[in-house]
């Protein structure tokens, strides 16, 4: 029958075991960032509207085309939140967190939303686990966030990611080179698309994003924004370099990546994956200096990343995945006399009650048990899709001795003891 009601378009539901996942990723993620002196921010998943048009930029795609914007019925504009970096400074502003010893670390765990076409490694409501480090100084507070993420990443076991580096420069930098951007692409405007012809008036940074092959054709001409760095935007770049060549961190300069969002300057970067095809990015960020006053804060340097956690769990190494061990070490099952398995004999023998209490005996103790009625041949499938290493039998003799049967399902040993001696063995086996 098919179903009724669907999730909506571009969401989806998240199931286990896959969840088992996202909790470890979480709990690395809280470990790690807290090792790196980042604490947690939540911010509301609803903010008013305005505050993404000038947070995050009216040329973007995000404000753009991008948002969940709606009236609500006391008339605000509110908007989902598209992205976390607003909301934290927002947040850095209203509660005055300049007043406090800088700089300020915070890190965010949660759904975003974006009205985008859905497709592989693209949602609608999708989760990013971001940092923000506000009101630190250049090239150390840089180098201090990529740092954590490398470290982040590594604590979930990969290897083969690519951190990508490059620098927007600075305003005057970038002033200068949008002027020669466009001075390139005004005359080769038939060869460009609509949506970067009209970013030729917006936000022509945007266009050198573009995946599009003709469009790369001419952008392959283009001026690049090195040779309109000002000397400070150079200095604040190759220190940067310096400070994760010190520290033992490979990474890439890739002079066409400018990020999406309008708010960075200097240092931008991405770290992409292979195995995602076109939306092979499972990370972005760089440096943020106009951002809180932008938002009536005092001028402040801040720098951040947003990790894509969907396609960080699509990506996670087999190794990491399988040390995320299925939590049930034990099946514990009733079994009823060999005439029959059924539900109703099983109750009326009383093994039910047993088999109930036996499991929570063990859960009480410590040790993760679930408990299934059936067949043995049913009880060992289970046992298999949940990992369980044993079982342990509670029939109508055993109950009536006070003991249970405990099976090694690898070795396929069993044997009688007291419930007692059940746990004390499985407390001294089990990790
Ligand atoms: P951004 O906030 O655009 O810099 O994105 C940061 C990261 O969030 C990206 O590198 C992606 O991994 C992830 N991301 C952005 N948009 C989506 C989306 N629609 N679906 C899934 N992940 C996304």
């Amino acid at each position: 029958m098919a179903a009724r009601f669907r999730a909506p378009k571009g969401t989806r539901d998240l199931l286990p075991p896959e969840t088992a996942l996202w909790a470890a990723v979480e709990a690395i993620a809280r470990e790690t960032f807290e090792r790196y002196g980042f604490r947690e921010i939540r911010t509301p998943l609803l903010e008013e509207t305005e505050l993404f048009a000038r947070g995050v930029g009216e040329g973007t795609d995000i404000v753009g085309k991008e948002m969940y914007s709606f009236v609500d019925k006391g008339g605000r504009n509110v908007t989902l939140r598209p992205e976390n970096t607003a909301s934290v400074c927002r947040a850095y502003v209203e509660h005055g967190m300049q007043q406090l010893p800088q700089p300020v670390k915070l890190f965010y765990i949660g759904p975003q939303f974006r009205y985008e076409r859905p497709q592989k490694g693209r949602y609608r409501q999708f989760h990013q686990i971001g940092a923000e480090l506000l009101g630190g100084f250049g090239q150390w507070a840089d180098a201090e966030v990529l740092l954590l993420l490398v470290a982040f990443l590594r604590e979930l076991q990969f290897t083969g990611l690519r951190v990508m580096l490059n620098t927007v420069g600075d305003e005057s930098s970038r002033a200068a080179f949008r002027s020669a951007l466009v001075a390139y692409l005004e005359p080769r405007k038939d060869h460009l698309g609509e949506a970067s012809r009209r970013r030729l008036e917006t936000n022509p940074l945007r266009i050198l994003d573009s995946k599009d092959p003709e469009e790369q054709e001419v952008l392959s001409g283009a001026p690049h924004l090195r040779d309109h760095l000002s000397r400070a935007s150079r200095n604040h770049f190759a220190g940067v370099c310096r400070l994760l060549e010190s520290s033992g961190i490979e990474f890439e300069l890739s002079p066409r990546l400018v990020r999406g969002l309008d708010y960075y300057t200097n240092t931008v970067f991405e770290i992409v994956s292979e195995g995602l095809g076109s939306q092979n990015a499972i990370c972005g960020g760089g440096a943020y200096e106009r951002l809180i006053e932008e938002l009536g804060g005092k001028p402040t340097y801040a720098v951040g990343f947003a990790i894509g956690e969907d396609r960080l769990i699509e990506v996670l190494p087999e190794s990491f995945r399988r040390g995320i061990a299925t939590r049930c070490r034990v099946i514990v099952a009733p079994i009823g006399t060999a005439s029959s398995h059924g539900a109703k004999s099983l109750y009326a023998e009383g093994v039910l009650d047993g088999a109930l209490l036996v499991c929570d005996y063990f859960r009480r103790n410590g040790i993760s048990a679930e408990w299934a009625a059936g067949k043995p041949e049913r009880v060992f499938k289970i046992a298999e899709g949940t990992g369980a290493r044993f079982a342990v039998f509670v029939g109508e003799e055993e109950l009536a001795a006070g003991r249970v049967s405990l099976r090694d399902l690898e070795t396929r040993e069993q044997e009688q003891m007291t419930r007692e001696e059940a746990l004390n063995f499985l407390q001294r086996f089990l990790p």
